[in-house]
């Protein structure tokens, strides 16, 4: 079965794409480069004791938000070297298309609504 995504649909999904990846380069930078570290020198000179366990939590949400965004730097890349092959837009696990709307919000979904509650009610 081919997609059923016209190439219209296509390139906006693509443009979607370049847009999140650069985005998401930017952060990551951002968190890695030398901003972050700057900014965490001051933070530990700056540090008194009374709201340090409130700068660990925000210190370990950031770290998470970061993971995240790495996991999803990953998604967006693999979607956008497969996003002009003839299965782009595929479900991976049961092959039916995915629904433009849902690829229009989350251009590097790889599962149908269906599938993807399946997966999310096992992990739990
Ligand atoms: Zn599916």
């Amino acid at each position: 079965m081919v997609t059923t995504l016209t190439s219209g649909q296509r390139a906006l999904l693509e443009e979607r794409l370049e847009l999140e990846k650069r985005e998401l380069d930017r952060r990551i930078a951002l968190r890695l480069g030398g901003a972050g570290r700057v900014e965490h020198a001051r933070e530990v000179l700056l540090q008194d004791a009374d709201d340090a366990p409130q700068r660990e939590a925000d210190r370990e949400l950031d770290m998470a938000m970061a993971d995240r965004d790495i996991a999803l730097q990953g998604q967006v890349s693999r979607a956008l070297a497969r996003v002009q092959a003839p299965e782009f837009g595929l479900c991976s696990d049961c092959g039916t298309a995915i629904a433009f709307d849902r690829l229009r919000l989350e251009p590097w979904a790889e599962r149908c609504v269906a599938c993807e509650t399946v997966r999310e009610r096992a992990r739990s």
